[in-house]
């Protein structure tokens, strides 16, 4: 294989496969001819109309009829649910109408028609709630006959789940208190700590910048720029201690005290439940890489800081660059990525081509289209990524992880309805393990200077993904258990937690000043209940994978075992399958194998320049 960087930094990427000549292929979503052809298109009056027939029809059906009493019977009831929830009619019109705010958010008539849509579909939708319900009300000795009997041996899991689940339940009454106190206990107090950040500003070289956009302009600043932005953007945060104070107390005592009333024991007992996974497993996780794991952060500032010759880096100069990283045109990222995924599985390659082609990437960003990026899939239905591209790295690497997710999706798609979806940590394994592939591949053949800026910013993403997640983990715990053992916590002591642990990971290479501490306020996901590990398991879960595929190839079967076993078994059971043991705290350590060889190399790579 031959690859130039030329002058111009522009990335001439040869591929190992030879790739199937890609034809024509669309740059927007085709939505026109994968769902409806206008909002006037009379199908989409068909479909309403038959869903809120389906819905009464099972109602009809199944709500004065005992379902719970033998197998047989139930057997019935579960298929004709599992087709009815599976019905792409029935969701089509919503999807259809969401996915048209998303390409373009001033776009009212698909908000008036998803308005109407909620209105006339909940309530259908509600009619069915009962079944359930009716499920988890069935007695303890009768679920372990129903979980061994061979005719309901297809709903074993799904059954199971729902067990589980319904041992949390609170009564019909209590469900609805909770869900109507909901917005008030916590949402309102998270927009309005949002919003007291979007509506205020910094004044920046003369300019007033929006507080959103001064945290993104702060990556492309000259490096001795960013530390005198971020010093402003963290005083204007500072303003807003005392309402991030009351927030924190409050959703965090709210949070703590539905965990007692529903019976869960650790603050993240509920989110193990809700993504299908396992606490021990979550706790060997955070161990590990609270360990292991910040040993080798620390050691990457350290050595960077040697790059640098500097003895100390400044907390907002962490992630800079060390170079030109290679303008990617969007045919550039498409020859890499396209390469990647047929080397892996020609089957993931056709997925990639038949989406292009069929108008299910839309590619480009255009006023009114949200931003970011993300991948949509629901039974039956085509899967849809959306992107906005630029000719950048980090837009190639965000089109192989979008990718990676759809792949997913159309296997995963191979189940039953039931078992279509995935957990969000096996949905993080299966988008890292394409982007870091993709990214391998380009680093892999670099000429050395280029090879060193790749090596440098793929270690400083690992280290954003890996250790700062769970830096932010230990915090979000930390808050958890102070608030509930001491009733509150001020916001000196909530920017003094904050200030602690991000120096756990960054460790005496990077300045880090405990105003830097109030970083604690603009993080939303501290909010979301121990989300940001599933960032940390699915990194470290695909750099195994990859290990193991780069070592021997044929390691793709497992893979494609992991891919298509969607959600039809446990997280731990999925990762058992292909040989992992996720409740060890030695796989974790294994895992983070690739990220020490990174900082190995990048520390090989230092010297070697330090001595030219
Ligand atoms: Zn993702």
């Amino acid at each position: 294989m031959k690859r130039k960087v030329s002058q111009n930094k522009k990335l001439t990427y040869t591929p190992h496969e030879t790739l199937p000549p890609l034809s024509t292929y669309k740059t927007t979503w085709d939505l026109a001819t994968l769902y409806y052809k206008t909002e006037n298109d009379p199908r989409i009056e068909a479909d309403v109309s038959y869903a809120i027939k389906a819905y009464e029809t099972f109602a009809k059906r199944w709500r004065q009829k005992p379902f719970t009493t033998d197998p047989t019977t139930l057997a019935v009831a579960l298929r004709e649910y599992e087709a009815l929830t599976g019905d792409p009619r029935v969701s089509r019109p919503g999807r259809y109408f969401s996915l048209r705010s998303e390409l373009d958010a001033s776009d009212s008539q698909a908000e008036k028609a998803q308005a109407i849509l909620r209105k006339r579909l909940r309530p259908a939708a509600d009619k069915i709630l009962f079944f359930t319900l009716e499920l988890g009300r069935i007695p303890v000795q009768v679920q372990h006959v129903f979980l061994k009997h061979p005719e309901l041996a297809h709903f074993r899991y799904f059954l199971k789940e729902l067990f589980v689940g319904a041992k949390h339940d609170l009564t019909e009454a209590e469900e609805k208190i909770i869900r109507l106190k909901a917005p008030q206990a916590s949402h309102l107090w998270q927009e309005m700590t949002e919003k007291l950040i979007s509506t205020s500003h910094v004044t920046w070289k003369g300019k007033k910048l929006a507080l959103p956009e001064a945290l993104e302009t702060i990556d492309t600043l000259p490096s001795v720029e960013k530390p005198k932005l971020w010093k402003l953007i963290t005083e204007k945060l500072d303003t807003f201690g005392i309402p991030a104070e009351h927030e924190f107390n409050a959703i965090i005592t709210d949070a703590r005290q539905e965990d007692e009333v529903r019976g869960y024991k650790k603050p993240y007992s509920a989110t193990a439940l809700s993504y299908q996974h396992d606490e021990a497993s979550i706790e060997a996780l955070v161990s590990t890489v609270s360990t292991e794991g910040f040993k080798l952060s620390r050691k990457f500032y350290k050595l960077k800081a040697k790059y640098h010759n500097v003895p100390v880096l400044e907390y907002a100069q962490k992630y800079d660059t060390i170079g030109d990283e290679p303008i990617i045109s969007f045919d550039e990222a498409l020859t890499v990525c396209r390469d990647v995924f047929y080397r892996v599985n020609p089957e993931y390659g056709h997925i990639f081509d038949t989406m292009l082609e069929n108008g299910q990437i839309d590619v480009y960003p255009r006023p009114g289209k949200r931003g970011g990026a993300f991948m949509s899939h629901g039974t039956g239905h085509p899967v849809q990524v959306m992107l906005n591209h630029k000719d950048t790295l980090k837009a190639l690497e965000t089109l192989a992880h979008e990718m990676g997710h759809a792949v997913h999706a159309h296997r995963s798609a191979l189940n039953t309805p039931f078992y279509d979806g995935h957990s969000i940590v096996t949905a993080e394994t299966a988008s890292t393990l394409f982007e870091g592939l993709v990214y391998d591949a380009i680093i892999e053949a670099a000429p050395l200077d280029t090879k060193l800026v790749l090596l440098h910013d793929k270690i400083t993403r690992d280290i954003a993904t890996i250790e700062r997640q769970i830096a932010f983990f230990n915090c979000e715990l930390e808050i958890h258990n102070t608030i509930h053992e001491h009733g509150a916590m001020t916001h000196t002591e909530l920017k003094d937690c904050m200030y602690r642990h991000l120096k756990s990971h960054l460790g005496e290479s990077v300045a880090v000043r405990p105003e830097d501490g109030a970083s604690y306020i603009y993080i939303p996901h501290l909010r979301y209940g121990f989300y940001v590990y599933s960032y940390t398991f699915g990194h470290l879960m695909s750099s195994i994978m990859a290990t193991r595929y780069k070592a021997d190839n044929s390691y793709r079967k497992e893979i494609d075992t992991f891919l298509t076993a969607g959600a039809s078994d446990s997280v731990i059971n999925i990762f058992k399958k292909i040989g992992i043991d996720t409740k060890k705290p030695e796989t974790f350590a294994t895992a983070l194998a690739a990220h020490a060889k990174d900082i190995e190399t990048f520390g090989t790579l230092v010297n070697k320049r330090t001595r030219k």
